[in-house]
């Protein structure tokens, strides 16, 4: 139903064929080894999927970018939800270039991203700036023809696999909000470092790491967007990348539901398949009412955003019911899998890990209530 054209209905169908058959075999190994797979990332170019969001010369979607990530991202999740992530921090990583870069920085850099299968990431969050976006401490001084950044960002996904940055940082006195800028960082300016590599709970095929920036040049040019609208930046990166993460959460849900239903049929309890049993039965009803109303929610927000349409509550809205559901509905399997949904040996014990991040990042989800309310009440207004 979502996939409501030849183009998306082509694209959907070709990633679950990938995923199905190519990705879901890695899936365990990706977990058990909590390190970056370039065989997925490989796959993730050849099928055009780390572009979508790109300009359609540039190898990105003729129309509807925002639907074409969710159906990709849901479709991986499915089987394997860090491979899912590489897609939306890709895209998210590369947002405030592709809408912020000054034409002679994009005919420069997007070819040679495309040309040499370069990764994006999305150096925001720091050690003391997580929810809080405005206090973040990074600076960037200007000197002359160039930026000087300084500071230290963390959980950055893709940090240490990344070739291109998009780095937010204070460019003026101003408190708060005001005076942050984003700017285009390369890997290999001098001061730039890759430091902890984290150890996570779930997810953990991604590369999540510190970026420390030294006294890091940077061209005047690379600034991103406007001077101290760096915020307002972030935030239209958002609209696209929540109901990517509301994707990725109800491909996990799909993921869990399936196995839980598969086990439900063949476990026998009692003289009779688990399924057989009344709570078993309300369990899965239950996780498949989620997952529809969290379709719902996801493909329209991504639509509207497609549209052109302002969906900040609609992404709010998908990224926290998707997330919650996925939540909820991967514990469920761990239960209806009884002490071996507790084993490593079945998937739901990693989808159930995995779920946890969708609560967290790209704005947690007690954030995402904030903008609710807030939108909510100025229409109101
Ligand atoms: C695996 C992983 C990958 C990530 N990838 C990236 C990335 O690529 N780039 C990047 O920039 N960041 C990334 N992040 C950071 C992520 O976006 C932040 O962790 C998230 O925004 C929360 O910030 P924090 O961890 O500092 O928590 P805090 O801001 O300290 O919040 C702690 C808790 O308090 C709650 N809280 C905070 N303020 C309020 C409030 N006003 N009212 C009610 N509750 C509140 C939060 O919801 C949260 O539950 C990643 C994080 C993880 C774990």
């Amino acid at each position: 139903m979502f996939a409501n054209t030849e183009e998306l209905r082509i694209l959907r169908d070709t990633v679950r064929r990938a995923a199905r058959e190519r990705i879901a075999p890695l899936a365990p190994s990706i977990d058990a080894a909590g390190e970056f797979n370039r065989e997925v990332e490989t796959l993730c170019w050849d099928l055009g999927l780390l572009t979508l969001i790109f300009p359609p010369e540039h190898g990105g979607a003729e129309r509807d970018q925002g639907t074409a990530l969710c159906l990709a991202v849901e479709e991986i999740a499915r089987h394997c939800a860090a491979s899912a992530l590489l897609l939306i921090i890709q895209a998210v990583g590369s947002f405030p270039i592709l809408h912020g870069g000054r034409p002679e920085v994009l005919q420069r850099l997007l070819p040679r991203m495309v040309e040499n299968r370069e990764l994006a990431a999305y150096l925001v969050t720091e050690p003391s700036a997580g929810s809080d976006v405005g206090a973040l401490r990074t600076t960037a001084v200007r000197d002359g023809n160039e930026f000087v950044l300084t500071g230290t960002k963390c959980f950055a996904t893709n940090g240490g696999v990344a070739s291109v940055y998009s780095c937010l940082a204070r460019t003026s006195a101003a408190e708060g909000r005001d005076g942050l800028s984003f700017f285009l960082v390369e890997r290999d300016r001098p001061g730039l470092k890759v430091g902890k590599v984290e150890k996570k709970l779930g997810q953990r095929g991604s590369n999540t790491t510190e970026v420390i920036l030294d006294e890091v040049r940077v061209p005047a040019a690379n600034l991103l967007g406007q001077e101290g609208k760096g915020f307002l930046l972030a935030m239209k990166d958002f609209d696209m990348s929540r109901p990517a993460i509301g994707a990725q959460a109800l491909g996990i849900a799909e993921g869990a539901l399936a196995e839980m239903v598969q086990y439900a049929k063949q476990r026998k309890t009692f003289g009779k398949a688990l399924c057989e049993h009344q709570m078993i039965q309300q369990i899965l009803a239950d996780g498949a009412t989620l997952i529809e109303a969290s379709r719902g929610l996801v493909y329209r927000a991504a639509r509207l955003f497609d549209d052109g349409q302002r969906n900040t509550k609609l992404a709010s809205m998908a990224k926290v019911f998707a997330s919650d559901a996925a939540m909820k509905i991967t514990t469920d399997a761990v239960q209806v899998f009884g002490g071996y949904g507790y084993m490593q040996e079945y998937p739901v014990e990693r989808m159930f890990r995995d779920a946890k991040l969708t609560q967290i990042f790209e704005g947690a989800n007690q954030i995402q209530r904030l903008v609710i309310a807030r939108e909510i009440l100025k229409e109101t207004t």
